[in-house]
């Protein structure tokens, strides 16, 4: 289902590029070029920002996905996660990053985490958010790599869905 108000623009394309470029450099600054990093996409609203994000970084980079949801079709977190895909690559003894759209609540990155340091023998693993919607936090997470603080608005675009559309925009909108 599609909804019917006005979709106006909040981020436009080249401002979300931009800043995302700046965060690959602050990315690139941290772990330096040398060691390998794995980065792993929460699918499916990071998809966009993870592919745009990884063109910038300059050390060897492996590539992983996972599938988890906590919305459904609506506009608030259901308060529980559902894992569609967690098979990730061995990374023992290496970095990973989690790479998400949007960190709300913080469910699903407390998820994730928790997921990772129990079953892989990881170096180290951090967090990047394209969004960070404090207002929001119900568990105590803090990205540490964040592009853009949000209020408590519900956005669109870019990977970010409402009810599986708007996804493949190439900016950040919001219904009005
Ligand atoms: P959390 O688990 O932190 O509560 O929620 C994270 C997930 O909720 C995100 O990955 C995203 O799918 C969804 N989400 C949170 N805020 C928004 C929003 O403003 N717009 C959209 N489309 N999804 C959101």
């Amino acid at each position: 289902m599609k909804k019917n108000e006005n979709l106006k623009i909040l981020i436009d394309s080249n401002t979300l590029n931009k800043r995302i470029k700046e965060l690959a450099n602050d990315i690139n600054n941290y772990y330096g070029t040398k060691n390998p990093l794995t980065i792993i996409c929460i699918l499916k609203g990071a998809v966009m920002f993870y592919t745009e994000l990884a063109k910038h970084l300059k050390m060897p980079v492996k590539m992983e996905f996972v599938t988890l949801s906590s919305y459904g079709d609506s506009e608030k977190s259901s308060g529980k996660i559902k894992a569609l895909n967690l098979a990730i690559s061995d990374m023992e003894n290496q970095n990973a990053l989690i790479i998400e759209d949007i960190i709300d609540t913080g469910l699903t990155l407390d998820f994730l985490l928790k997921f990772i340091k129990t079953n892989y023998k990881v170096k180290e693993v951090k967090l990047a958010v394209l969004f960070d919607k404090k207002c929001a936090r119900k568990y105590d997470i803090q990205p540490d790599f964040c592009a853009f603080n949000i209020d408590d608005k519900f956005i669109v675009g870019f990977g970010l869905d409402y009810c599986g559309f708007y996804r493949n925009l190439d900016y950040i909108g919001y219904f009005e």
